[in-house]
């Protein structure tokens, strides 16, 4: 886009978007409006694009191949585009939760943005182990779409409250989710915040991408009894 007249900026949570008028292109003017569609473009509403159409795929191979169900993604900070998405591979290394592995892979990356600048996305509230490499790793932030006590109660994956309280003496939702590291967002409170009738179509998605992880712990679940990981 070419710079010109300044003609729209807004803000939602982190994210500011700014429109410059390009020099005699109409057409173009249009396009990039509709790109920033501050009604489209919350956080929220990206983060869920991003769970179901970038990690979900991945996540149905992973699952295929016996491993958890857990993924993440990093995004930027200055557009929402995707820079990495990942899903889990204990089966190569029980360290590579989804989180670790998508540090792993982005660390490999030969080109990336200093972690100041970009958000972190986990499909499941990340667990201490991921919550220490998210820090550091420098990030300001990390997102999640499902809580630890979904992991336990739906995912009959209990080991993240368990470590909590075990290693650490904290009971569920101990840990202080705003330091001096970073601030952590559940997305079902981002969704909460949207206005009708936005908030039925994020809440639409939410419960689609809910099912989708369902069948996919099951298939998990019917198959760990096979597999050699030893928080399985
Ligand atoms: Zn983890």
């Amino acid at each position: 886009m070419v710079p010109g007249d300044f003609i729209a900026c807004g803000k939602r949570r982190v994210i500011v978007f700014c429109a410059f008028r390009p020099t005699g292109n109409p057409a173009r003017l249009d396009e990039i409006f509709r790109s920033i569609s501050l009604s489209d473009n919350t956080i929220a509403a990206r983060l869920l694009d991003v769970v179901e159409h970038d990690i979900l795929p991945l996540t149905r191979k992973g699952v295929a191949a016996g491993n958890k169900v857990f993924g993440a993604a990093i995004l930027r900070k200055s557009d929402l585009s995707l820079v990495i998405a990942e899903t889990n591979n204990e089966l190569e290394n029980p360290l590579w939760h989804g989180e670790v592995h998508a540090l792993k892979r982005f660390y490999e990356l030969g080109e990336k943005p200093a972690t100041k600048d970009l958000i972190f996305l986990s499909t499941h509230e990340p667990c201490t182990m991921c919550m220490s490499a998210i820090t550091w790793a420098g990030f300001d932030n990390f997102y999640y779409f499902f809580s630890h006590e979904d992991s336990r109660d739906a995912f009959a994956i209990p080991h993240d409250l368990k470590i909590l309280k075990e290693v650490f003496g904290l009971e569920p939702g101990g840990y202080r989710r705003s330091n001096a590291f970073w601030s952590s967002f559940a997305i079902s409170d981002l969704v909460e915040t949207e206005a009708d009738p936005r908030k039925g179509e994020l809440k639409g998605q939410t419960a689609r991408i809910k099912a989708a992880y369902a069948g996919l712990s099951d298939s998990y679940q019917a198959s760990k009894s096979d597999n050699d990981i030893p928080l399985n």
